[in-house]
């Protein structure tokens, strides 16, 4: 599966420490993040992680663009609700592209260790249940 990391300033220190935790799983997945987040989390983790742009630059837009081409499975973006600063990615179009694209998406810890242990069931290959005409 393809992961894309995100974490606003006020997260990536929580982003680390997920990442930590859940190291093991992470390792036997394709990880790709906004530049300073993935920066962060691979000197933490050592995780090889394909590192886009830093948000600022325009890292949060590859990585739309990604889940545009269906090229991203799951993405786990820790954003600050409460001081989000002007340069830090735009949530809207991010979560509104996963939802054009059915792709599952994590805007906060909790939902993320949800989704981390449906990763690991195998449970996020939802696509093989549904009649494709569905969605
Ligand atoms: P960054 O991008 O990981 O490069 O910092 C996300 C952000 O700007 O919050």
């Amino acid at each position: 599966m393809n992961i894309a990391l995100i974490a606003h300033d006020k997260k990536k220190e929580l982003m680390v420490q997920f990442c930590i935790a859940y190291c093991g799983i992470l390792s036997r997945h394709n990880l790709c993040s906004t530049g300073t987040t993935g920066k962060l989390v691979a000197e933490a983790t050592g995780l090889p992680i394909h590192c886009y742009l830093s948000g600022s630059q325009g890292g949060d837009q590859q990585i739309a663009s990604r889940i545009a081409c269906d090229e991203i499975d799951l993405l786990l973006f820790f954003r600050d609700p409460i001081t989000p600063k002007p340069h830090e990615p735009n949530d809207n179009n991010l979560l509104r592209l996963c939802d054009v694209h059915n792709i599952p998406f994590a805007t906060n810890i909790a939902t993320a260790e949800a989704l981390i242990h449906s990763l690991e069931r195998g449970d996020l290959d939802w696509r093989n249940l549904i009649n494709p005409s569905l969605y």
